[in-house]
């Protein structure tokens, strides 16, 4: 068994820094657990969020990173699923309680005891990686690893956000076009929607890359489109887009904030909520629609738009993800 005893890692040992390089052990992998040999791991704005304090309690010193692409390196002694050398992927939802009520029946998104990769548990900003058997995919043969990687969770929590959508009708507008949104508007367009894309004013290059991908209109987060909405995804973690996407949006629409934070939402008139419309959120995922998308994804076929940086460049991805730099997806690339 190939088995390094230290590894390097970026490191979070405190909100507010930029993360660190530093050398640590290599994870063991529990009985249940695999070793992964990490080949590419997704950024997300969740990432942001945790390095900025805004979600609570993180693990520290963390390892962020919740799209995690590998090739298992090591096995724990009850692992029947994963074979050594076999490539996987790993999400945001590392673990869960299995007795909660929630768990009990099929929502164990919302598990009151769960394990969150690369917040409560350590992620796949590193060479190596450790992830409960039970939690990881096969990913699908025609991705790369960096393809792959934004679809553990940019394509999977915009998936999720997607089906609390797609019954509201044929005129889907989505907010903030980044990683999820370029996945989630390939989705939409298979399957007949009108998709309206909204980005930071005066963005005309991510509008065109949203043309590009489909999307029948593209314009500011701040005009109102051609035609009324019969649904809104917010990806952006801005509140004030709960308003503005109500307002948009026809009478019976649904509005979902696929994010995990967003700034507080600004009082609005009961207007702009009457006509029974409905505003809703969207936490983590489960493992069934990790299984549906993966299967869903080469028949698109989504393709993903990824820039690459290597592992010890993490804290300069992040900041062009935060200055909205990214076109696509932001991953890193693990070598050597
Ligand atoms: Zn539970
Ligand atoms: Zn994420």
């Amino acid at each position: 068994m190939a088995k390094t005893k230290t590894m390097q890692a970026m490191v979070l040992e405190a909100p507010g820094q930029p993360l660190k390089w530093r050398r640590m052990p290599t994870p063991q992998p529990g009985p249940e657990q695999v070793l992964i040999r990490v080949h590419a791991c997704g950024v997300c704005r969740t990432d942001l969020h945790v390095v900025d304090g805004e979600l609570p309690h993180p693990k520290l010193p963390l390892i962020l990173g919740h799209e995690i692409v590998g090739t298992v390196a090591a096995t724990g002694s009850a692992v029947r699923q994963f074979k050594a050398g076999e490539r996987l992927g790993v999400p945001w939802l590392g673990s869960t309680c299995g007795a909660c009520r929630y768990c009990r029946n099929g929502r164990e998104n919302l598990c009151d005891n769960p394990g969150f990769t690369g917040y409560t548990l350590d992620g796949g900003y590193a060479e190596y990686a450790v992830a409960d058997q039970g939690y990881s995919f096969r990913l699908p043969p025609a991705y790369s690893d960096a393809e792959a990687a934004p679809l553990l969770c940019a394509g999977l929590i915009g998936y999720r956000s997607y089906r609390l959508a797609q019954d509201a009708g044929e005129r889907l507008g989505i907010y903030g076009f980044g990683a999820a949104a370029h996945i989630t508007v390939q989705i939409a367009v298979y399957q007949g929607k009108k998709v309206y894309a909204f980005t930071r004013p005066g963005d005309t290059e991510t509008q065109e890359f949203a043309r590009r991908l489909g999307a029948v209109w593209a314009g500011s987060s701040d005009e109102l489109p051609p035609e009324e909405l019969d649904a809104a995804i917010i990806f952006a973690p801005v509140g004030s887009l709960i308003p503005a996407a109500l307002k948009a949006s026809a009478k019976g629409g649904v509005v979902v904030s696929g994010g995990i934070h967003m700034s507080d939402i600004p009082s609005f008139s009961y207007d702009l909520l009457w006509g029974e419309r409905v505003v809703r959120s969207v936490a983590n995922l489960t493992r069934a629609d990790g299984e549906e998308f993966l299967e869903l994804a080469p028949r698109v076929p989504v393709k993903t738009e990824v820039q690459t940086f290597p592992l010890e460049a993490a804290n300069e991805a992040l900041n062009r993800l935060r200055q909205g730099q990214i076109q696509g997806a932001a991953v890193l690339v693990v070598s050597g």
